[in-house]
C-alpha cells in the first residue's frame, strides 16, 4: 500500500471521527513492518482529557493484532475541520511520543503542511524523546 493509499485510507476512517466538542475531525492510516495497514479516528469525550487521537486509535489497534513487536513503517495522517477543509496540522506531542515508541529510522510520518503534505521521520518530529 502506497502513501496515497494509506492517505485515502485516513481519510476514509476520518469521517468515523466522534468530535462533537471541536467538530474537527483527524484520520490516520499506519502501515507496520510486517505489511498489515490499520488506520483510526480520533474519539472525544465529554471529560476532555479521555479523547484520544486518531494516531494513537490506529497503532493500539496495530499493537492488539500484531502484538508488542509491532514496529511502524509508515503514518499517514488527515484532518477536516468545521468549515469542511484540510489544514496544516501536525501531529500532538502525545501521539510523536507513542509512535517514537513503534518507530524505527526508517518510519515515515506524513501530515498536511501549510503548502502541501510534509514527509518526515517520527525522530524529527520529537527529537529527544522521552525513553528509559
Ligand atoms: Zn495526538
Amino acid at each position: 500500500m502506497t502513501s496515497s493509499d494509506l492517505k485515502n485510507q485516513a481519510e476514509a476512517t476520518m469521517m468515523n471521527a466522534y468530535s462533537p466538542y471541536s467538530n474537527f475531525k483527524v484520520g490516520a492510516a499506519i502501515r507496520t513492518v510486517a505489511g498489515n495497514v490499520y488506520s483510526g479516528c480520533n474519539v472525544e469525550n465529554a471529560s476532555y482529557g479521555l479523547s484520544i487521537c486518531a494516531e494513537r486509535n490506529a497503532i493500539m489497534q496495530a499493537v492488539a493484532t500484531e502484538g508488542p513487536g509491532m514496529k511502524l513503517a509508515a503514518v499517514v495522517v488527515t484532518n477536516y475541520n468545521q468549515k469542511g477543509e484540510s489544514g496544516a496540522c501536525s501531529p500532538c506531542g502525545a501521539c510523536r511520543q507513542f509512535m517514537i515508541e513503534f518507530a524505527t529510522p526508517q518510519t515515515t510520518v506524513i501530515y498536511p503542511g501549510e503548502n502541501g503534505d510534509i514527509e518526515t521521520n517520527a525522530d524529527k518530529l520529537l527529537p529527544d524523546s522521552f525513553s528509559f
